[in-house]
């Protein structure tokens, strides 16, 4: 490659605020990385308010026929419903099948040759389960009864598995826990499990998996374990919604939900995006935590195998967390986003 084409999609809220930051980010790295073009995407619940559609065709086209890879800030859903509306997240994963959404939440230690107290990371399937969103509203005998599909498919739930063993096997620790509630879901979390279980039997795959350690936990428990004891976590695999709701969790332990990053990735492309949402309560106050968005450029480049240019860029977001002096207020900090973003272009 004599170039990398970024697919730049800042959506709603604060993704338009922290989506810069990132460009910054990989423009600073010169040439360890492939020059970065950038092209500007639509998509999100203010362009669905201005034109009726939340996601454009000409975004999904642009992004599978031009680009390498692409970077999401957030979008804004209503928690009501509204008609024509649904979320451009959602359907983007699925049209360009990003079924796995891969989510490292490392806390930086005081001493950079200290071990950081959490490190692990959450590896949710990202195609089905409720997100299938197959819901219906009838009325019954005793008034309105609302169902929903939750769908578990062995396919998914291989590929998933086999994305979480690959990223297991490749951190020291080599520890992977499958989350799940087949005590009460035995039938949908139950196939989850012994597919993911059955991931390193699987034809080819001939012991490559056999010095990964699997043990298994139940979602509550494990959420109460994460809380108290993150240590004993290094991968985790969960389906879409258990896996959702543990890595905003998980963020919580490390500071900020403006701190985590994710990718959405298949086998064929890779988009960035940081875990939070689109922060309306801070929304055009200059204030928003750069660093998730940051650290997902990061992530995106380690997985198009970019290796040194995003040890540059987590170092740089470290040493800056580090020394805790230009922070932003969810951080304890009195800085705005562009002081942020210009402390960690400059170590960069
Ligand atoms: P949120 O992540 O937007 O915000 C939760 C809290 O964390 C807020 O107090 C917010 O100010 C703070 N926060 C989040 N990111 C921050 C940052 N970078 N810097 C500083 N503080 C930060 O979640 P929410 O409030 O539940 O949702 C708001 C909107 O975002 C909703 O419309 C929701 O649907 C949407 N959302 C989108 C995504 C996505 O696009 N993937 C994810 C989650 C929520
Ligand atoms: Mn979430």
């Amino acid at each position: 490659r004599t170039s990398l084409k970024v697919g730049l999609i800042p959506g709603d809220g604060i993704g338009r605020e922290v989506i810069p930051a990132a460009k910054a980010a990989l423009l600073a790295l010169g040439s360890d990385i492939p020059k970065p073009e950038f092209v500007d995407l639509l998509a999100g619940f203010e362009l669905f308010t201005r034109t009726g559609t939340a996601l454009p065709e000409e975004t999904i086209r642009v992004l599978e026929e031009e680009c390498d890879c692409a970077l999401f800030g957030a979008v804004s859903s209503p928690t009501r419903r509204v008609a024509g509306y649904s979320s451009p997240i959602v359907a983007l994963r699925k049209k360009l099948d990003l079924y796995a959404n891969v989510r490292p939440v490392v806390s930086v230690a005081a001493n950079p040759e200290d071990k950081p107290s959490v490190d692990l990371v959450v590896v949710r399937e990202n195609t089905e389960c409720l997100y299938v969103k197959q819901e219906e509203l009838t009325i019954g005998e005793h008034g309105k009864e609302a169902r929903a599909i939750r769908l578990i498919t062995e396919r998914a739930s291989r590929r998933i598995g086999q994305m979480a063993f690959e990223i297991a096997l490749g951190r020291p620790r080599k520890h992977l826990t499958i989350i799940h509630k087949s005590n009460v879901l035995s039938t949908t979390d139950g196939l989850f499990r012994e597919t993911v279980r059955g991931v390193p039997s699987l034809p080819g795959v001939n012991g490559k998996y056999d010095g990964v350690e699997v043990a298994e936990q139940i979602v509550d428990s494990a959420v109460y374990r994460l809380f108290r004891e993150p240590q004993i976590y290094d991968v985790m695999v969960a389906p879409n919604l258990y896996g959702d709701i543990i890595s905003d969790a998980a963020a919580a332990l490390v500071g900020s939900l403006g701190l985590v990053p994710s990718v959405n990735a298949g086998d064929k492309f890779v988009m960035g995006e940081p875990v939070h949402g689109s922060a309306p309560d801070i929304l055009g106050q200059g204030i928003a935590n750069p660093l998730a968005s940051i650290r997902s450029a990061a992530l995106m480049l380690r997985h198009l195998g970019y290796t040194k240019g995003a040890d540059r860029i987590d170092k740089a977001v470290d040493e800056v967390i580090r020394e805790g002096k230009v922070l932003t207020p969810d951080l304890g900090g009195k800085s705005g986003t562009k002081e942020v973003v210009d402390e960690v272009v400059k170590r960069i």
